[in-house]
């Protein structure tokens, strides 16, 4: 929801700077304005009540809940989302791809023929670490 959105249901509303305003605050008996409106850059809202109502309180008044202060995403269609990778994910590979490389090792220590595909296996382990520190490090 926007912040005009949840200021449409505040009575006694002033501006008070730039995406800040103080209402009356619907959660109790408000004579003076003490309900702070923020919005953020990113579109989220904070409220604080002065009169020391909690957020909760004040927004069930008015019908809403914390779903209300964030800003309602925009579809946006040919757009891959990027996603930045999880630690313990790029873990698992890297823990897959040496253990590639170990069985390759062992066989050679062992002076076992290594097959063409184990050991081109091999440089495709070399190039998934590389591209994980392409990715970790942009370089
Ligand atoms: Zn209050």
């Amino acid at each position: 929801m926007s912040a005009d959105a949840l200021l449409s249901r505040l009575d006694g509303v002033k501006r008070t700077g730039a995406g800040r305003w103080l209402a009356k605050c619907p959660g109790h008996e408000d004579k003076s304005p003490s309900l702070s409106v923020r919005e953020l850059d990113d579109g989220r809202i904070l409220l604080h009540d002065f009169a020391g109502c909690d957020v909760e309180h004040v927004l069930g008044t008015i019908g809403l809940t914390f779903n209300s202060l964030f800003p309602e995403r925009p579809i946006e269609y040919g757009k891959p989302e990027r996603r930045p990778f999880l630690p313990s994910d790029v873990f698992e590979v890297v823990r897959g791809e040496v253990g590639v490389i170990a069985i390759v090792a062992a066989d050679l220590h062992k002076s076992r023929a290594v097959s063409e595909a184990d050991y081109q296996r091999v440089f495709v382990a070399a190039q998934r670490l590389n591209d994980i520190a392409m990715a970790a490090y942009g370089k």
